[in-house]
């Protein structure tokens, strides 16, 4: 199930296409299929042209005969070998191949959750759907090969089908639907997708006057949301030909799935129904989805050198959006990067280039989060406008080439005149972050005003910085940027009027470690600390067994001394834990999370001794059991309120900049 827009974001994307190998010759599939899902029957043509003769691997899924198998004209005989369930069928030096295929494909199972539909690559089908994915050996894949391909289906007259591509014809007759599709640019691999779908279909132009079919394909269910979508797509697609260029496509599609999943692809996105019922899905994964057709299907990520597609698609989606909300908005997006970034264990760190797809918690919080915000200090750097020429210039010279990290910064450095290979190659090609503090400051009077000295730390090693600093004076703030390349510098400042205190980085415009106080606590600094213990400060023997269940969701194991513990889970029902809070001299239960909101509330305070405790507060067993299943989902909040297993309200405590006072 889906929890989160991040979350969703994040696995959306996380089995999209990707081309590695542009550079090898394409074949080319035209595809005929015939699909019977109420009996789960696939037959299928496929006739593969080579631009030169060659031996070739073909791989199709081991639940498939095959029918017919011709090479140049020639019958030959098929010796497969199976390996993870694909037959390998070698095939001699030839240009055209031309295979004939059926089988029973596996019963659609729309109780998978979503990381079961991640990882289940069986093509599968069923009256509620039909989703072969690339990869499932569902037609006759070259080994090793990009493929161009044109794909005919044919389908009962009730159910509509897709794959990536331009729509270019179809129609219903004697009882079927057939549809055929064209993609013509190399692909590493065609999914298809069908059901029983009721098609919204909308055309607009793009920037340079081409025609764009826009369409729904929605289970009748949520019919009603098409108008919706399509309204939220072509807005998407308008805002993007006006930052980058005209859409690349003829198409763009949201379709539905019985089951909870998210998928990317060229030209559509495929979204279980339930996740299409969310209503931020509509605000945000889906214009990160549309925008993944200039960046990652439009321009394609040099894997081998590190893929920057997903932290450029974050930066301008995702990103974009809480930017255009408000400054406070897009503050609490960076520091929701940098809270994820300081829980994170510094031995799972890595370089940012050597980032190619998400495979875990850390490889978003690099290979999004950070990458995002590399394009955050770089728009600081250069300005606003040199950054969209750049990214503009990108697009006209890599449109439907490989690009690597090295050919993003050439376009930067032509479109601003600077030379950013310090800046690139320090963010991309180390692993860690800098530690940034104020070791001193003093001011004296001088000429006209005053004059301010500010020694800055960093750790080692030292990254060029340009750091922003705010000076609270007696006539107000003053921002300024001061310039530090080493692991230890002073910057002195002249200012009109007296400083009273020198805040760093108020803004969080630099990729760091936060400092301990400047880190919100969150429930991901429980479940990530290394000796976490649990308090249960009760006898009830109901209370006890839902507190050590919800322990057991929460952190692989945990004690049950305090003492040397780096982290505490305290679970209880109100009045037990307002005792626990007030024997131990914190701070009292937060003011917007009054023991009346919602059936249970948590939330993350510090110790005196600068322990992170989380606190959990329910109105009674029944209340605490129901937040196992929830919790371990929302590592990202500082506090949360439940009613039952239902999230009502949830946030992360502001941050608190370094702040030097002077005397
Ligand atoms: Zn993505």
């Amino acid at each position: 199930m889906i929890r989160s827009a991040a979350g969703l974001a994040a696995l959306i994307c996380a089995l999209g296409w990707s081309v590695s190998a542009l550079a090898a010759a394409p074949v080319a599939h035209a595809i005929q299929v015939r699909i019977e899902p109420d009996m789960q029957q696939l037959r299928g043509r496929d006739q593969i042209s080579l631009n030169t003769p060659r031996a070739v691997t073909l791989l199709l899924s081991a639940r498939f005969r095959i029918d017919s198998l011709r090479v140049d004209a020639r019958s030959v005989e098929v010796q497969a070998k199976l390996v993870d369930g694909l037959q390998h069928i070698s095939l001699p030096r030839a240009r055209r191949i031309d295979v004939r295929w059926s089988g029973k494909l596996a019963p659609l199972d729309s109780s998978l959750d979503h990381r079961d539909t991640l990882t289940y690559h069986e093509p599968a089908s069923g009256r509620e759907g039909t989703f072969l994915p690339s990869g499932s050996g569902w037609y006759p894949q070259v080994k090793g090969s990009l493929a161009r391909y044109s794909v005919a289906l044919d389908l009962p007259a009730d159910q509509r089908g897709l794959v990536p591509g331009r729509l270019v014809e179809e129609h219903l007759a004697q009882g079927r639907y057939r549809a055929r599709f064209e993609f013509r640019h190399p692909a590493e691999g065609i999914a298809l997708m069908a059901g029983p779908y009721r098609i919204e279909e909308r055309r607009v132009r793009t920037a340079d006057g081409s025609e764009v079919r826009l369409r729904t394909y929605f289970h009748p269910e949520i019919a009603d949301l098409a108008s919706g979508y399509l309204d939220s797509v072509e807005g998407y697609i308008n805002l993007y030909e006006r930052e980058i260029g005209p859409y690349p496509f003829s198409e763009f599609s949201v379709v539905s799935s019985p089951t909870p999943t998210g998928f990317g692809m060229p030209t559509l996105t495929y979204l279980g129904i339930a996740v299409l019922r969310l209503p931020f899905i509509r605000a945000t994964s889906l214009g990160h989805e549309v925008l993944h057709d200039w960046w990652g299907n439009g321009v394609y990520p040099d894997y081998a050198r590190g893929n920057w597609s997903e932290g450029l698609t974050t930066f301008m989606a995702d990103y974009a959006y809480r930017e255009r909300k408000g400054p406070q908005a897009a503050l609490a997006a960076r520091l929701a990067w940098l809270s994820d970034y300081a829980a994170m264990p510094r031995d799972q760190d890595m370089p940012l280039d050597h980032f190619t797809a998400r495979t875990h918690g850390a490889t978003q919080i690099i290979g999004y989060d950070k990458s995002a915000m590399l394009f955050f200090m770089l728009r600081d750097e250069i300005g606003k406008a040199a950054f969209d020429r750049a990214l503009r210039a990108f697009w006209r010279s890599y449109r439907f080439r490989i690009a690597s990290w090295g050919d993003l910064r050439g376009a930067f450095e032509r479109a601003s005149g600077k030379d950013l290979s310090t800046f690139f190659a320090q963010w991309l090609q180390r692993a860690g972050a800098p530690d940034l503090r104020i070791a001193d400051a003093k001011a004296e009077p001088a000429a006209g005003g005053w004059r301010l000295s500010v020694t800055l730390d960093q750790g080692a090693p030292a990254y060029a910085l340009s750091v922003p600093l705010a000076v609270r004076t007696a006539g107000g703030e003053i921002t300024r940027r001061v310039e530090l390349a080493r692991e230890r510098g002073t910057a002195v400042l002249d200012l009109p009027a007296k400083p009273l205190a020198v805040v760093l980085d108020p803004e969080l415009r630099l990729w760091r470690h936060l400092a301990p106080s400047e880190a919100p606590p969150i429930l991901r600094d429980l479940m990530l600390a290394e000796r976490p213990a649990l308090i249960v400060p009760t006898a009830d023997a109901a209370v006890q067994e839902a507190a050590h269940k919800l322990a057991s969701q929460l952190l692989e194991r945990a004690d049950t001394a305090s003492a040397d513990a780096s982290a505490l889970l305290v679970v209880g029902l109100h009045a037990d834990i307002d005792a626990w809070l007030a024997r131990e001299a914190m701070a009292a239960r937060p003011e917007k999370l009054a023991a009346t909101r919602g059936s249970a509330q948590v939330w993350t305070a510090r110790a005196r001794d600068g322990r992170v405790v989380v606190l959990v507060s329910a109105r009674d067993a029944q209340a605490l059991a129901a937040l196992a299943r929830p919790l371990p989902h929302y590592g990202r909040e500082s506090w949360l309120a439940f009613e039952g297993a239902r999230m009502i309200a949830r946030g992360t405590w502001p941050t608190q900049p370094q702040v030097w006072k002077l005397k």
